[in-house]
């Protein structure tokens, strides 16, 4: 892609009144617009990363059996008063359809999978079963004010399972764990996301949550030292809770957690037996019997997760995306002015996307400061400067976004970095 065609600009400022630091690099550097709080439209740039995100959330998904479905976000009240939660839920966005009927925006299916599912579940032989759904959410949230992270409009993977049995269940919830686990790792937050214990319900002691620790984050957990769990707030004052989760407790231990700052990319869920309960969505036991299935939610927000990177990982001047979530891979950066010399930029970019390398090519007329401030502010792994005294010499400079030292390489070494970083080749 060629910066000079790019659907986008940099933005010196963002007119957007959202502080937080995501929203303001990410509508700076042209990856989202803001429409209004809690509500945004991704660009091309953000739609490369949310769709390298959303993608692998779906390798790891269908890794451990989930299959994809789309569920309609547009749903009728009776299936939330089934559950008794047309009242109770207060995020849900209610709206009047045609002959003034009762419709709401989805904010979670369990009230549309459950039902969905139940008509090819009738004996313990159709079990178990994962469906999951990556899609948009609604919630008409009061504090819409964190750019992605709290989204009244946002992206969400939501995973359902039904099982013959409890022991069916926590096998299978297990495995979500892992992969949830190799989700943030391929995304870049691998180490600085907890697995935290946070209260269940009536039908598991507790859920679990995956917090990224950050200074920017909402929401308060400890962390047990030298592990990568945690326990949420809210759970903290329960003297049970700490003599299972942490070895040896003895009273005032908990002194010793550190209390950390993190931000909630990720939530898993058993829920029991509830939701089947509620729409009568039974199975034939191996003993012929019925039962209820028993089912798990296993959620994560994509939108979300962009934001989280944006916030954790950028630095003063600008965004800093990890491999696997770049838009693009190499920045490559003209810095010429001569007919000749701006031919040989030319070839050396066609020649990178022939050989299936994503690159964004700045070819801009624009002064060099300009071009190496908006590098930084775009953030992708790789910038390869070209200039009139490296193309003279046969060579380029090469900096990674994270490194502040750069290289002079001769041009054969172009290649060799290409290759020796196979992800550069976009797979998509
Ligand atoms: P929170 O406590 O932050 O409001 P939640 O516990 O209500 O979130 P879940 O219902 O567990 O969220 O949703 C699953 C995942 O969807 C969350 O872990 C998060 O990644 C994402 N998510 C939830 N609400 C939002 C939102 N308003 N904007 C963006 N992502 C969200
Ligand atoms: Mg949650």
């Amino acid at each position: 892609m060629r910066l000079s065609e790019l659907a986008t600009k940099t933005q010196k400022q963002t007119s957007d009144s959202d502080v937080s630091r995501n929203a303001q690099f990410l509508t700076r550097a042209g990856y989202v617009g803001r429409l209004m709080a809690g509500v945004y439209s991704f660009l091309p740039l953000g739609m490369r990363v949310l769709n390298n995100i959303e993608n692998i959330i779906r390798e790891e998904m269908n890794s451990i059996g989930g299959q994809e479905i789309l569920m309609p976000a547009l749903q009728p009240k009776d299936i939330w008063e089934k559950t008794g939660r047309w009242d109770k839920v207060d995020i849900l966005f209610k709206l009047k359809g045609a002959g003034d009927r009762d419709l709401a925006l989805g904010p979670t299916h369990e009230e549309v999978v459950t039902p969905l599912m139940a008509g090819f579940i009738q004996s313990y032989r159709d079990l178990p079963k994962a469906v999951y759904q990556i899609q948009t959410k609604f919630r008409n949230e009061a504090r819409a004010k964190s750019g992605l992270l709290r989204g009244r409009e946002f992206r969400m993977k939501d995973l359902y399972s039904f099982h013959a049995s409890q022991g069916d269940l926590d096998a299978f919830y297990e495995q979500a764990t892992a992969a949830y686990h190799r989700i943030f790792k391929r995304c870049g937050l691998g180490g600085i996301t907890l697995l935290t214990y946070a209260s269940g319900g009536i039908f598991s002691r507790y859920s679990h949550e995956f917090q990224t620790v950050t200074p920017y984050g909402e929401d308060v957990i400890y962390r047990v030292p030298g592990t990568e769990i945690a326990i949420n707030k809210e759970i903290i004052d329960d003297q049970d809770v700490l003599k299972e989760l942490i070895p040896g407790y003895k009273p005032g231990d908990e002194k010793n957690l550190e209390e950390v700052k993190a931000i909630e990319v990720g939530n898993i869920f058993k829920l029991g037996t509830r939701f089947a309960e509620s729409f009568s969505a039974g199975f034939t036991a191996a003993d012929g019997t019925q039962r209820f299935p028993v089912m798990g939610c296993y959620g994560i927000g994509p939108s979300r997760v962009m934001g989280t990177i944006a916030e954790c990982l950028s630095d003063e001047d600008g965004l800093v995306w990890p491999e696997q979530v770049a838009p693009y891979h190499i920045h490559l950066v003209s810095l010429v002015n001569e007919a000749a010399d701006i031919e040989k930029c030319e070839k050396i970019y066609k020649q990178l996307c022939a050989e299936g390398v994503s690159v964004l090519y700045d070819d801009r007329d624009a002064r060099a400061g300009e071009k190496l401030a908006d590098a930084d502010l775009i953030g992708l792994p790789h910038r390869v400067i070209l200039g009139k005294k490296t193309l003279a010499t046969g060579s380029f400079e090469w900096k990674k976004r994270i490194e502040t030292e750069s290289n002079i390489l001769p041009l054969e070494k172009l290649q060799e970095i290409v290759s020796a970083h196979e992800s550069m080749t976009f797979p998509f």
